[in-house]
């Protein structure tokens, strides 16, 4: 069988970015009272979107390797690419801080000396994903970048995420590529909240929305955040139990996702890939079978509409485990490889022990 190629961007300099806990400051959701118990405990706040991600995803995929996957780097972010979607005062002050440490955000978002590179390196990454399906040169991509992006708002930085990735690839496609029309998918646990409100007013992104419901972090997301003005109708939110997985993401994508990418006519698909919606992981219940089917999905719209072109962009995950094999089930199907049938979590089994018992209690031989 053919197999489809992919380019998978990666920068060790995404590595430089290891906010540490010895800074004298605990994120406020951590009660007064619990606050004192830990600072008597000398407890140090450990930060879970760490270096440790992606060195787990690279050694992972090393270690398996999949045909047709090629690792390349791009160029760290121009000012003027990321100024597309944060305003010059936030950018200003961001870039002040390289070289320094310090917390941004009460919603645990800290610096280390080399965060800024980092981040500027992970937006420039997510640029050279997109521009090497837009002109051609894989079939997809994959961009494996941190700091993520999407909770990052024009002028604020929170949850984790300094520069918003994948707006920024949005808007350079649309800028510099002569694409019209971008279809950005977040399957991301938590809401995209930072590329919802960028791209609020804005029809020529259309923004699709899995994650679990409020009050889950950050607690936007409702149905009916549609987007307002020009943009009204263009945001699409699918606020989800903590229990739903594969069968009710193959049901949402294929029933909310697919008929809306055929009215919007994308002519370039992106995602916002986190891998916290493993059961695994932070909340959710998607198993990797479940990431193939909404992978392939994708991808289908892509094929359908646009040439097959499609850049991925990582955000969350937080298991290193489920992050690691997530991604390489994910690239698998980018890749041309097969996809699974998904069933409710335990019906293969229950079926399976069915079979085996059912000769006990017939008379049939
Ligand atoms: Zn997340």
């Amino acid at each position: 069988m053919d197999r489809s190629t992919v380019n998978v961007f990666f920068d060790e300099v995404m590595l430089g970015h290891n906010p540490e806990v010895d800074l004298p400051f605990l994120p406020s959701r951590v009660e007064k009272r619990v606050r004192a118990v830990l600072e008597g405990l000398d407890f140090k706040w450990s930060y879970p979107e760490h270096p440790g991600r992606l060195i787990e995803i690279k050694s992972y995929l090393e270690e398996h390797p999949i045909e047709g996957v090629h690792f390349k780097s791009g160029p760290p972010a121009t000012y003027d690419q990321l100024a597309r979607v944060h305003t010059a005062s936030y950018l200003d002050y961001i870039l002040s801080l390289k070289g320094k440490r310090a917390w941004l955000d009460k919603d645990t978002t800290a610096v280390s000396p080399d965060s800024i590179t980092a981040a500027l390196s992970a937006s420039g990454n997510a640029i050279a994903a997109v521009e090497s399906v837009v002109k051609g040169e894989c079939d997809s991509a994959f961009a494996l970048v941190r700091p993520p992006g999407h909770h990052a708002e024009p002028v604020r930085a929170r949850g984790f995420c300094l520069i918003n990735n994948v707006a920024v690839a949005a808007s350079h496609a649309i800028a510099k590529l002569g694409c019209e029309k971008v279809l950005i998918i977040d399957w991301d646990a938590h809401h995209g909240n930072g590329t919802q409100d960028i791209f609020w007013a804005d029809p020529n992104v259309l923004f699709f929305d899995t994650h679990c419901a409020a009050p889950f972090y950050p607690g936007s997301g409702d149905l009916d955040e549609v987007g307002e003005g020009l943009g009204e109708g263009y945001t699409i939110n699918v606020p989800l139990p903590e229990t739903a997985g594969d069968v009710a993401f193959e049901k949402v994508f294929r029933e909310i996702l697919v008929p809306a990418a055929d009215h919007f006519e994308p002519d370039l698909v992106l995602v916002s890939a986190g891998f916290d919606p493993h059961r695994n992981d932070m909340a959710l219940n998607l198993t990797f079978d479940g990431f193939k089917v909404i992978t392939s999905i994708v991808q289908d719209i892509a094929k359908k509409h646009c040439d097959g072109k499609l850049a991925l962009v990582l955000e969350g995950g937080y298991n290193l485990t489920s992050l690691s094999h997530g991604v390489h089930a994910v690239l698998e199907v980018l890749t041309g490889g097969e996809v699974p049938e998904v069933f409710e979590m335990g019906v293969k089994d229950a079926a399976a022990a069915a079979e085996f018992h059912r000769s006990a209690f017939s008379d049939d031989e």
